[in-house]
């Protein structure tokens, strides 16, 4: 990413796809705006598993973009082509209902108490009144507040912006935790975090592997700050034997169960016995 500054205390953010390719890019932004339309947008689930009972908390809503048979499109480019071009809140609002619509049919088969992470970008939470939209909808499927996750990206969250603020700390009153993603790639200095109503780090994939202390130096300093740590992209069983080593909280990753459809996940499977392949 190359960040921008707009304004005073904005960031906009693009890739270089955008200065590169600027006509795959309005190809691709013009698709998207009919893809809700025409079903192109789908959601896939990763479980969240609790380190202590290897049992499913909650999963990671993550979105897919088929569109068409061959090309199914990374959310790495076309989110940030959705930011550029506004249709982010549209998308975003999809995913907030079709994620909590998806748990609320989890928690009746008996998964009473998963949780539901949905990745929300730094321009929804420019929007005054998207905490309004999220307490709707929690209200539309009878989620508690606590149960909904919102994942931010820690680069994004660099920002001093006022409405940003004002958003984040509303969500937090009314009880929904908050995530900072892909913690460890931005800059967020201690003294900063601790302003900000965040509840859990998830610890960036990059530094999950076994030769790298970054994710034992942030799991104590999570500890510190008395945040949970989720920590993402397990691969192996070493990976998680560390992690468990550590007290690290939670973990997703491939060694558990790479991303796949509602239909294809089974929220009740205990982790305890899988044998890395
Ligand atoms: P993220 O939120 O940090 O999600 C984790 C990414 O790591 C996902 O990529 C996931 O499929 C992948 N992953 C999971 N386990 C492993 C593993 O063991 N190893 C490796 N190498 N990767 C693993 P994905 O699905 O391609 O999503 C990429 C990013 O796009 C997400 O990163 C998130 O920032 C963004 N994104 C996805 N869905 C949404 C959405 O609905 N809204 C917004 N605003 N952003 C989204
Ligand atoms: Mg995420
Ligand atoms: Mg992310
Ligand atoms: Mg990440």
């Amino acid at each position: 990413y190359k960040a921008k500054k707009e304004g005073k205390n904005q960031y906009l953010f693009y890739q270089d796809i955008f200065s590169k390719d600027h006509t795959r890019r309005l190809s691709y932004e013009s698709q998207l705006r009919t893809a809700i339309a025409k079903d192109q947008l789908n959601i896939v689930y990763q479980p969240v598993v609790n380190l202590n009972n290897f049992a499913t908390q909650g999963t990671e809503a993550l979105l897919r973009w088929q569109l068409n048979e061959e090309t199914s499109v990374s959310p790495d480019i076309f989110i940030p082509i959705a930011e550029y071009s506004g249709q982010i809140m549209e998308i975003g609002e999809w995913v907030l209902r079709n994620a909590c619509q998806q748990n609320k049919l989890w928690r009746e088969s008996g998964a009473s108490k998963l949780n539901i992470a949905v990745n929300v970008s730094p321009y929804q939470l420019f929007n005054p009144n998207f905490p309004k939209l999220v307490q709707k909808i929690l209200a539309e499927f009878d989620i508690p507040p606590h149960c909904l996750d919102l994942e931010i990206t820690e680069s994004m969250t660099v920002s001093n912006n006022d409405v940003f603020l004002k958003t984040l700390n509303e969500l937090s009153e009314m009880g929904v935790r908050l995530l900072m993603d892909d913690f460890g790639t931005g800059y967020s200095c201690l003294s900063y975090l601790r302003q900000l109503p965040f509840d859990v780090l998830k610890i960036d994939k990059s530094f999950v592997s076994d030769y790298d202390t970054i994710a034992s130096t942030i799991i104590a300093m999570g500890k510190q700050l008395d945040m949970k740590i989720i920590a993402e992209g397990v691969e192996t069983q070493s990976n998680l034997n560390i992690l468990k080593q550590q007290q690290c909280d939670f973990a997703q990753g491939y060694f558990f169960q790479r991303p796949v459809s509602a239909e294809q996940l089974d929220v009740f499977k205990i982790y305890n016995n899988i044998k890395s392949t």
